[in-house]
């Protein structure tokens, strides 16, 4: 037997276990997990194939309908985050020349695009500020004009606290004869959403927001008019690991394997999705709009200013403008260094210019408000330049 080579050490590290401090994540996302569903996560893998994986499979499948509002038969949860969800609608529906319509209001409708183009499609955008959302009428003047294929937009865009009224444009998508594709990262199991009444083709979410799990999995839906468009390709889906027609032998009755489910992963989301329908989607909603009410008029009785309107405002994504003079990174370093609470900085457009404030999920919850609220009043004083520091509350 001939001599093996000396192992090299030079990248050998003797690390104690893992221990990471017990965050409060009130940023735009990850949030926190409900404790259960981080049991679930820790229990004993089964196999990929194993009967009883298969009916939890179905499980996942049938509460994710119920989440969305959707009967879409190819219902499944992406191995990967949100964005290989969002990979996963445009992957299978663009072909080469396409012309994709993306309405952009904020930093993920430009993924959107940028990820549309990778797949050779003619991209087209409209755009709105960052802290607009788009008219019917402006939608429709751009389907009339561009007449694409699919039309893509943000429902709620993380970057800006905006939520896109989604109602009317279902019916110019049948209208102009195209797909509409949503983007509900911000949310799925939080924000009202109705796919099927909304009549929205395709959509794709995440696990580590609304549906309060780790990030990992990424919901992906498909509507019977995106599967036609899918059957109808003349060529294959350009991407292996996220092509549907091939996900659907092992998530539809062949059950043939694909790739190795993140099994644990999908532990998780059934007890996360578990939750969601014992609390129910009503109490769901009713929840988020009421815990981001109580932070927005703290907010505003601090005389803080939110960047969105009300009418357009996320309950699961807060923008709160950081006032003249403040640095508002050493604010969130602040707060994350001396109190373990996380609150995101201004992505894009809005990089410097605002705080986003996430209630999402698990962590949608008065005491979490209470305690953020408590933290800007007593210790955000200090951050502002000295003709400003007087009395906060009585701006
Ligand atoms: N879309 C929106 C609106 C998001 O907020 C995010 C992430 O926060 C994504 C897409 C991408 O999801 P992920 O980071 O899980 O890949």
């Amino acid at each position: 037997m001939s001599a093996l080579p000396p192992i090299n050490d030079a990248h050998r590290r003797q690390l104690g276990p893992i221990a990471t401090p017990d965050r409060l994540l009130l940023g735009p996302g990850p949030s926190n997990a409900h404790p259960t569903v981080l049991q679930a996560l820790a229990r004993t893998p089964i196999g990929h194939l194993d009967p009883l994986y298969v009916e939890l499979m179905g499980e996942v499948q049938e509460l994710l309908r119920y989440a969305w509002q959707t009967d879409n038969r190819l219902t499944i949860p992406m191995s990967g985050t949100g964005s290989a969800a969002m990979e996963a609608t445009l992957a299978n529906t663009i072909e080469p020349g396409d012309k994709v319509l993306v309405a952009v209001k904020g930093y993920f409708g430009l993924r959107l695009a940028d990820m549309a183009g990778r797949y050779r499609a003619e991209v087209a955008t409209i755009e709105r500020p960052w802290g607009e959302a788009f008219s019917l009428e402006e939608i429709e003047a751009a389907l009339a004009h561009h007449r694409p294929a699919i039309l893509a937009m943000v429902h709620a865009e993380t970057s800006t606290g905006i939520r896109q009224p989604m109602e009317g444009i279902g019916d110019l998508c049948r209208k102009y004869d195209c797909l509409l594709l949503l983007d509900t990262v911000t949310s799925l199991g939080a924000v009202p959403l109705y796919l099927d009444a909304w009549k929205v083709d395709l959509a794709y979410s995440c696990s580590q927001k609304g549906l309060s799990c780790p990030p990992g999995l990424g919901p992906f839906t498909m509507g019977p008019r995106a599967e036609a468009k899918l059957a109808s390709r003349s060529d294959k889906v350009p991407n292996w690991y996220l092509d549907v027609s091939l996900l659907n032998q092992y998530w539809g009755s062949d059950r043939v394997y694909h790739h190795t489910a993140p099994v644990n992963m999908n532990f998780g989301m059934r007890e996360a999705l578990r939750l969601l329908a014992e609390e129910g989607l009503e109490a769901v909603w009713d929840r988020h709009r009421q815990n981001a009410e109580r932070l927005w008029r703290g907010l505003e009785s601090l005389g803080l200013e939110l960047h969105a309107p009300e009418h357009l405002r996320l309950p699961t994504l807060t923008t709160v403008r950081i006032p003249e003079g403040v640095d508002g990174k050493a604010f969130t370093l602040h707060l994350l260094n001396k109190h373990g609470i996380e609150v995101g900085g201004g992505l894009g457009a809005l990089a410097g210019k605002v705080w986003r404030i996430g209630l999402m999920g698990y962590n949608s919850r008065a005491e979490n408000v209470d305690r953020l609220l408590n933290l800007f009043e007593t210790e955000l004083p200090a951050f502002r330049p000295a003709s400003q520091k007087q009395p906060v509350a009585a701006a």
